[in-house]
C-alpha cells in the first residue's frame, strides 16, 4: 500500500465525532434551517441608549448595563508570563478613557486611527475605545516592514497611531515625511521616542476620564478599515460598518458556538493577530459581544506553550488556523500527554484550507475534530462552517450560516450570472448580497469595488464547488494572491518593493506550494543590464524586500530569469510562471508576448 493509500484510508468521508458536551446553539444535525432572519437576531443587540448601534458598545458596556460588569472580558498573558485580567466593567472604563483621550485630541469621529503593536492589552483598548468615540480603526500587522504600513497609513489617512517605542522607531519614525496627516502618535510602553505630535499612552490615556457616552453611530456608519490584497496595484481597503456587529454576534453565536449563561460560560481563545481581519472579527470583537472570557495570549506560537494555555486557562473553544495545526501536527502528539484538556469542548479553523488530516488528527491529539469554516476581509464575518452539531467531511469547509446564501457561478463579460445547480461543479463561490458585515466599499475605489459584484451577488474570488448535500469544498483562488501561513499577500505589493532595488528591472512573484504554510512566496527577478546573477545578489534582494516588507510579506526564495513571460499588454504572466514552477499545464498561451523558458 502506497502512502496516498494508507492515508487516504485514515479519512473517512464522514467524520463520526463526539456528541457535543453541551446542545449546541444550532442543534440541527443538517445544518441552518430556514426559520433565521437578520431582523429576528436583531434582538440580541441592544443598540444604543439613545438609538444608533456602535460596535464597542454591544462588545462591552451593554453587558456592564445589564448587570454583567463584574464578569472577565479579557485575560490577557504576557510573553513573559505577566497576566492582566479585565472585567467587562474595567474594559468599559479603560476604553472610555481612550475615547475621552481621542476627543481631548481633536480626534473627531470618522477620523481614523490606525493601531501596530503586538497582542497588548492596550490594542484591545485602543480598538474598542475608537469605536466607541466613533473614529475608524485600521489595525496593522506588526510584522509589516515599513513599506506596507506607509502606503497603508497614506491610503488610510492616519490620524493617530497606537504603537510601541520600539516599533516606531524601526518601522514608523523614518516616514513621518510621508505621513502629514498622522498628528499624533501614543505611544504604549516605559520607553519613549521623539517625534512630531508623539505622546506616552500613559501620560494621556490613564488620566483621562473613564467615563464616556459612546458617539451616537448607526448601522451604516464606518467601523473599521480593513487592508486586504488583491492581485493588481496597491492593496484595497475594505470598509466596513458598525451594523457588522449583528454578523459578529450571529457567527460567535452559530457558527463558534459560544454560549455565556449560567450553565456554560466559555473561555474563549482565537490565535489569529489582531492585525489581520480574523484577530478582529474573532479576537475582539464576536466573544465579546457573545459575553465570553476572551483569552489573549502575546506569544508567538510554540505548541507546547500553547498546549499549556489550553490546560491552565481551561479553554472551552478554541479558533485557531491551518498552519499551526500543521505545525502540532509535525510535533506529534508526545507533548499533549498527561495534559488535561478536558474543558476543550469545540475547536475550529480558518483562513486556509484545512487538510483532511488535521481534521482527524485534531480528533486523535485531542478528541475534537477541528470545525473548518471559511470567510474573507471583505466578507466581515464567517459565511460558512461546520456546525457543532454537524457531520464533518474533512476537507469541506462546512454550509453556510443562517441568514448567508451561497451558490456556485460565473458571470459572462456582460454581468450576467449563470448559477450552478448541479452538485460537485466547480466554479466561483458566490454570496447573495446583502448581509450585515458586508464590506460597504473599497476605499476611494469605486469600480473595483463594484467589479465584485453583478445581479445581485458578490464574487469572492474564491473556486469552489457544492456537493449533494449542501456542504462547500475550497478548489483554489481564481486571481494570483498568495496565502503564506494564513495571511493574504498580494504580488504587486512584493514586486514594487523587489523593482526598487537598482539591480532589478522586472519581477514576478507567485506562491509555491509549502507543507507547513501553506504557501510560500517565491519571487522571479530578471536584472538590469550591468548586473549579473550570484548567491550575493540574491541575498541582497532578499534582504531588501525583508527591510521594506517585513517577514511576513517578503519573498523566501529569488529565481533570476534572462526574461519573464509577458502579455502583449506587458502584463507578467504569473500563471505562466507558476505552471511551469510546478510541472502543470501551461495554459492558452496566446497572449505570451516573450517567451524565454529559462
Ligand atoms: P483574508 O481576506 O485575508 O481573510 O483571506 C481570505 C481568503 O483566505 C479566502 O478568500 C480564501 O482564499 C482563503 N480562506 C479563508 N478561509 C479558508 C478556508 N477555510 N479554506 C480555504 N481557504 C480559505
Amino acid at each position: 500500500m502506497n502512502q496516498q493509500t494508507s492515508e487516504s484510508a485514515r479519512i473517512p468521508a464522514r467524520l463520526v465525532k463526539p456528541k457535543p458536551r453541551i446542545t449546541p446553539h444550532l442543534a440541527d444535525p443538517s445544518g441552518p434551517n430556514a426559520s433565521f432572519s437578520w431582523d429576528q437576531a436583531q434582538a440580541h443587540l441592544s443598540g444604543l441608549p439613545g438609538g444608533g448601534l456602535n460596535i464597542a458598545y454591544e462588545a462591552v458596556d451593554r453587558h456592564v448595563a445589564d448587570g454583567r460588569g463584574t464578569r472577565e472580558a479579557i485575560r490577557w498573558i504576557g510573553k513573559t508570563g505577566a497576566r492582566r485580567s479585565l472585567s467587562y466593567a474595567e474594559l468599559a472604563e479603560a476604553t472610555s478613557r481612550f475615547a475621552n483621550a481621542l476627543q481631548a485630541l481633536g480626534v473627531m469621529p470618522g477620523e481614523r486611527v490606525f493601531v501596530l503593536m503586538g497582542r497588548l492589552p492596550e490594542l484591545y483598548i485602543a480598538v474598542l475605545g475608537a469605536l466607541k468615540a466613533g473614529c475608524v480603526v485600521t489595525p496593522l500587522f506588526s510584522a509589516f516592514g515599513p513599506e506596507p504600513i506607509a502606503t497603508r497609513c497614506e491610503m488610510g489617512d492616519a490620524r493617530l497611531l497606537v504603537t510601541t517605542p520600539e516599533l516606531y522607531q524601526r518601522k514608523v519614525a523614518g516616514l513621518r515625511e510621508r505621513l502629514p496627516g498622522l498628528r499624533h502618535v501614543l505611544l504604549v510602553g516605559d520607553a519613549t521616542a521623539e517625534g512630531p505630535g508623539v505622546q506616552r499612552w500613559h501620560e494621556l490615556v490613564d488620566a483621562a476620564s473613564p467615563v464616556f457616552s459612546t458617539t451616537a453611530t448607526d448601522a451604516e456608519t464606518m467601523s473599521l478599515l480593513h487592508f486586504t490584497s488583491g492581485t493588481t496595484g496597491r492593496p484595497k481597503g475594505a470598509v466596513h460598518v458598525h451594523g457588522a456587529v449583528l454578523a459578529h454576534w450571529a457567527t460567535g453565536h452559530y457558527a463558534l458556538d459560544l454560549h455565556s449563561d449560567a450553565q456554560e460560560s466559555d473561555v474563549y481563545w482565537c490565535t489569529a493577530d489582531p492585525g489581520w481581519v480574523t484577530g478582529t472579527s474573532y479576537g475582539i470583537i464576536a466573544p465579546l459581544v457573545c459575553g465570553v472570557v476572551n483569552v489573549v495570549v502575546e506569544a508567538e506560537f510554540d505548541a507546547a506553550s500553547w498546549y499549556e494555555v489550553l490546560e491552565r486557562e481551561r479553554v472551552s473553544v478554541w479558533y485557531t488556523a491551518p498552519t499551526a495545526i500543521r505545525m502540532m501536527m509535525k510535533l506529534g502528539t508526545e507533548a499533549l500527554r498527561g495534559r488535561d484538556l478536558s474543558a476543550l469542548r469545540f475547536m475550529a479553523s480558518v483562513g486556509e484550507p484545512l487538510n483532511p488530516e488535521a481534521v482527524v488528527w485534531g480528533l486523535e491529539a485531542f478528541g475534537l475534530p477541528f470545525h473548518d469554516n471559511w470567510w474573507q476581509t471583505e466578507t466581515g464575518g464567517i459565511m460558512i462552517a461546520n456546525f457543532a452539531a454537524m457531520d464533518i467531511k474533512p476537507g469541506s469547509m462546512g454550509k453556510p450560516l443562517p441568514g448567508i446564501t451561497a451558490a456556485i457561478g460565473s458571470r459572462d463579460a456582460e454581468g450576467h450570472v449563470s448559477l450552478v445547480e448541479q452538485p460537485d461543479v466547480q466554479g466561483e463561490l458566490l454570496l447573495k448580497t446583502p448581509w450585515p458585515s458586508m464590506m460597504r466599499g473599497y476605499l476611494n475605489e469605486d469600480a473595483r469595488y463594484r467589479k465584485c459584484f453583478s445581479e445581485g451577488w458578490y464574487f469572492t474570488g474564491d473556486l469552489a464547488r457544492r456537493d449533494v448535500e449542501g456542504y462547500y469544498w475550497f478548489v483554489g483562488r481564481a486571481d494570483d494572491v498568495i496565502k503564506s501561513s494564513g495571511h493574504l499577500i498580494g504580488p504587486f505589493e512584493v514586486e514594487s518593493a523587489l523593482i526598487e532595488h537598482p539591480a532589478v528591472a522586472e519581477a514576478g512573484v507567485i506562491g509555491v506550494p509549502d507543507p507547513t504554510a501553506g504557501e510560500v512566496v517565491k519571487a522571479f527577478v530578471a536584472l538590469k543590464p550591468g548586473f549579473e546573477p550570484s548567491e550575493a545578489l540574491m541575498r541582497e534582494l532578499l534582504g531588501h524586500a525583508r527591510k521594506r516588507l517585513g517577514a511576513a510579506v517578503a519573498p523566501k526564495s529569488i529565481e533570476f530569469r534572462i526574461d519573464l513571460p509577458k502579455t502583449r499588454s506587458g502584463k507578467i504572466m504569473r500563471r505562466l510562471l507558476k505552471a511551469r514552477e510546478l510541472g502543470l499545464p501551461e495554459g492558452d498561451l496566446s497572449t505570451l508576448e516573450n517567451d524565454e523558458k529559462k
